[in-house]
């Protein structure tokens, strides 16, 4: 399926072509492919009782690497290709802001959370600890008081909770396609 151009009548099916063509890739030295760790993460928002645009965020946050021109290898190499931001500016045309500022803020959550929360730090894996470094490392005192002025910001930390933990080899989880009426529902008027 070609995507020449993103509207609201195509993008739900955007999204899951990517999940269908990229999603098995591995995520970054964790043992998980891609797809099932947005499932997983997405499952944890839904036990958690999330939001349905919190629920979103949570399967869609990692789309990013998808949309960046930069390899996705690119973090474990130490350069940051900044897919947070490439995430959520795809979205941003179809989906509120309680969907894709989650998704923003997602990166500078964990590097506030390793600010505030020292067993936060003990528990990160491996390969998060690795990209914690690329990515700026803890936060100074004064990024933290700025994140905390994002109206998003709490959910951003829920959210990258589960970004932490779904990342069980095997878990079974819905697939993308018991999402697309969540998703479908979610999406705002758009000119395009
Ligand atoms: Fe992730």
């Amino acid at each position: 399926m070609a995507f020449e151009s993103l509207n609201r009548d195509n993008v739900v099916d955007f999204l899951a072509d990517i999940f269908a063509r990229r999603g098995g890739e591995s995520y970054m030295g964790e043992p998980v492919s891609m797809s099932e760790h947005m499932l997983q993460s997405a499952a944890l928002a839904e036990k958690a009782g999330a939001p349905d645009s919190l629920i979103a965020a949570s399967l869609l946050h990692d789309i990013g690497h998808y949309t960046s021109e930069f390899p996705e290898e690119s973090l474990e190499q130490g350069q940051d290709n900044y897919h947070e931001t490439a995430g959520a500016d795809v979205l941003t045309a179809f989906f509120p802001k309680s969907v894709h500022e989650p998704i923003k803020l997602h990166v500078a959550a964990k590097r506030y959370l390793c600010a505030t929360n020292p067993e936060y730090f003990n528990r990160l894996s491996p390969a998060s600890v690795n990209s914690l470094n690329v990515q700026g490392g803890p936060m100074s005192d004064e990024e933290v008081a700025d994140f905390e002025t994002h109206e998003y910001y709490r959910d951003a930390l829920r959210l990258r909770v589960w970004d932490d933990e779904g990342k069980f080899a095997g878990a079974q989880t819905r697939s993308f396609d018991d999402y697309r009426p969540l998703l479908t529902g979610l999406l705002v008027a758009t000119e395009r």
